[in-house]
C-alpha cells in the first residue's frame, strides 16, 4: 500500500446515509487500521462548506464503537484532518475536475492513486454523477470503483434504462451495487453454517424442511418522510431486494468457490428458477392511526409528505417458490412491515415432522409447534437457534420445546461491525461477493414487475391495521392456505 494512494469520494455528502453511515463506517475501518495507510475522504455536494465545516459536520457523527473512547479519541482528530470538502454541481464536468485536481494533490509521487465514488444521492441524478465522475474525475494511474445504493430502478424497465445509461460510463467491473443487508454478520454467516457444517446441508431441501420463513418488521411508521417511501412502497423498499437477495443465498446450490462470480452464478439460478408470483400470493397492507390510553400513533394517510389516499402498501406479506429439484413445493413466505408490533428481522427455517414419532400421542405434544425450527436472528440481538425437543429432566417422561442456543452477544463478547463497514471494506479489496450482480436484478424485477403493475392497474386496496400491531390478518390466511404458521407469531416470547 506505501506507493498507493486511496481517494474516497461521498457524493451527496450533505446528506442523510452519508453522516448516519457512511462516515461512521469509514471512522471505524481506520480505527481498526483497515483504511490503506494513505488515504483521503472527500465530500462533495451543492451546499456550501468549508473544510472546517465539513469537519464539524461530520465529526458530530462519529461514535467510538470499536475500541476504548481514549484511543478512538486519538485518532478522531487525524481521521478528521484527512477530510475534505469540494462544493460542487452533480452534472457539471468542470466542478469535477476541479474535485480531481484537488485529489491529484493528495496523489502526486505516488505510483497508484485509486479512487472510490460513493453515490449518497437520490437516483435521478445517479447517471450525471456517473458520466461526470467517469469522465472528469477517473484515477488516469489506478483503478476507480463507484458504489450506487437502491433503488435500482422501479421495475424492469426502469432497472433496464438505468443500467444502459450507467454502462455509458462504467463498466460492470466498476460497479458496486449495495444491498446492506448482505453485509450483516448473520447473513455472511449464512454460507459459512451450511457449507463449513455437516449437519445442516443434508437437511437443507424439500426432503426435510417443510416452509422458509423471512420476516423484516419495524416497530415504527414513515415518521413524516413517507413521501420517498411513498413512490416506492415496502415490496420495492424491502422484499424485491433485501428479502430476495436473503433467499437467493439461502437456497443457492454450493458454489464452485468462493470467489464472487461463483456465488453470483448460484444465487441467479435461484432468482431465475423462481415461480411466477400470483395476486393470490401477495397481501398487502397499511397502518392505520391508533389511539387509546396514552397512545396516539399517527396512520400512515396522516403523514403530511404522503398523497391523501395513497393506496401505497407499507406491509406486504409474499409467497414464493422456486421450482428446482431441491425446492420444488416448499414455499418461501416473506413478509416485511412497518409500524408493526416489534423490529426484527429473522429467518425461520421449519422442518417437517418427524415420521412416526414415538413421542406424539402419549405426551400430548402439539405437532405443530414440536417441529423443529432452526432461526437465524439478523437483527437486534444477533442469534441462532434451533428450537429441539428436550426431556424435562427429573423421573417422569415429560417433554418440552427448548433452545440451542447462539446468542451473539453472550458467545463473542465484541463489536459487531456494521454492515457499511465490511461493504466499504469489500470495495476497497476489490471483493465482489457481498455486492449484487446486473443480471441478478434483472431476474428480481422480472419476479416481481407484473406483481406490482397488477396491483397498481387493479388499485389492490391495502388491508388496513392499526399501527403496532402484528399487521394484516390477510398474512395468517396466506400462510395456512400452505399449511403454515408464522414462527414470529406463534413464538412471541422470544
Ligand atoms: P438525501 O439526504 O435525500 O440526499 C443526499 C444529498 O443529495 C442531499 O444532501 C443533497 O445534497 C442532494 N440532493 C437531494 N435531493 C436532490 C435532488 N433532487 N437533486 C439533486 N441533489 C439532491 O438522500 P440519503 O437519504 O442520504 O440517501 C442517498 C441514497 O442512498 C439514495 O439513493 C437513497 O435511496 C439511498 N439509501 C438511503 C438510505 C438512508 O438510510 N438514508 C438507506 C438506503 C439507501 P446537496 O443539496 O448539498 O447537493
Amino acid at each position: 500500500w506505501t506507493k498507493e494512494t486511496l481517494s474516497i469520494v461521498v457524493v451527496g455528502a450533505s446528506g442523510d446515509l452519508a453522516r448516519k453511515k457512511i462516515y461512521p463506517a469509514l471512522f471505524a475501518l481506520y480505527v481498526e487500521d483497515m483504511l490503506p495507510e494513505n488515504f483521503t475522504i472527500y465530500g462533495y455536494a451543492r451546499s456550501k462548506m468549508s473544510d472546517e465545516e465539513f469537519r464539524d459536520y461530520i465529526g458530530g457523527s462519529l461514535t467510538c464503537r470499536v475500541t476504548d473512547e481514549e484511543s478512538c479519541g486519538d485518532k478522531y482528530d487525524t481521521f478528521l484532518e484527512r477530510c475534505y470538502y469540494q462544493p460542487g454541481q452533480y452534472s457539471d464536468q468542470s466542478d469535477f475536475k476541479a474535485l480531481s485536481d484537488r485529489m491529484t494533490e493528495t496523489e502526486k509521487d505516488m505510483k497508484k492513486a485509486n479512487r472510490i465514488f460513493y453515490l449518497s444521492i437520490p437516483p435521478s441524478i445517479f447517471t450525471a454523477v456517473a458520466g461526470c465522475a467517469s469522465k472528469a474525475a477517473s484515477s488516469p494511474t489506478g483503478w476507480t470503483r463507484v458504489i450506487v445504493e437502491k433503488p435500482f430502478g422501479k421495475d424492469s424497465e426502469s432497472f433496464a434504462q438505468l443500467e444502459r445509461e450507467l454502462s455509458n460510463f462504467l463498466s460492470e467491473e466498476q460497479m458496486y451495487r449495495i444491498d446492506h443487508y448482505l453485509g450483516k454478520e448473520l447473513i455472511e454467516n449464512l454460507t459459512v453454517l451450511r457449507f463449513a457444517n455437516l449437519v445442516f446441508e443434508p437437511l437443507w431441501s424439500r426432503n426435510f424442511i417443510r416452509n422458509v420463513q423471512i420476516i423484516f418488521s419495524e416497530d415504527f411508521g414513515t415518521e413524516g418522510r413517507g413521501g420517498y417511501f411513498d413512490q416506492y412502497g415496502i415490496i420495492r423498499d424491502v422484499i424485491q431486494n433485501h428479502l430476495l437477495q436473503i433467499v437467493s443465498l439461502f437456497a443457492m446450490e454450493a458454489p464452485v468457490s468462493l470467489d464472487a462470480e461463483h456465488i453470483r452464478n448460484e444465487k441467479v439460478k435461484v432468482l431465475q428458477s423462481m415461480k411466477q408470483l400470483s395476486l393470490d400470493d401477495v397481501v398487502v397492507g397499511q397502518y392505520r392511526a391508533r389511539q387509546g390510553k396514552g397512545v396516539n400513533h399517527p396512520g400512515y394517510l396522516d403523514d403530511d409528505t404522503v398523497p391523501a389516499g395513497s393506496l401505497c402498501p407499507t406491509f406486504a406479506a409474499v409467497a414464493l417458490f422456486i421450482n428446482n429439484a431441491r425446492w420444488d413445493g416448499v414455499p418461501f413466505l416473506l413478509k416485511a412491515g412497518k409500524a408493526l408490533e416489534s423490529r426484527r428481522t429473522e429467518i425461520r427455517v421449519q422442518f417437517r415432522h418427524v415420521p412416526g414419532n414415538l413421542f406424539r400421542d402419549r405426551l400430548g405434544l402439539d405437532l405443530d409447534r414440536a417441529t423443529n425450527e432452526l432461526v437465524m436472528r439478523i437483527q437486534p440481538d444477533e442469534a441462532i437457534y434451533l428450537k429441539i425437543n428436550n426431556k424435562i429432566p427429573g423421573l417422569g417422561m415429560k417433554l418440552d420445546v427448548t433452545k440451542l442456543d447462539l446468542t451473539y452477544k453472550q458467545r463473542y463478547n465484541q463489536h459487531l461491525p456494521d454492515a457499511y463497514e465490511r461493504l466499504i471494506l469489500d470495495v476497497v479489496n476489490g471483493d465482489k461477493r457481498l455486492f449484487i450482480r446486473n443480471d441478478e436484478l434483472d431476474a428480481a424485477w422480472a419476479l416481481f414487475t407484473p406483481i406490482l403493475k397488477e396491483i397498481e392497474d387493479k388499485k389492490v386496496q391495502p388491508e388496513l391495521y392499526p399501527y403496532g400491531s402484528r399487521g394484516p390478518v390477510g398474512s395468517h390466511y396466506l400462510a395456512s392456505k400452505y399449511g403454515v404458521r408464522w414462527g414470529d407469531i406463534m413464538t412471541t416470547d422470544e
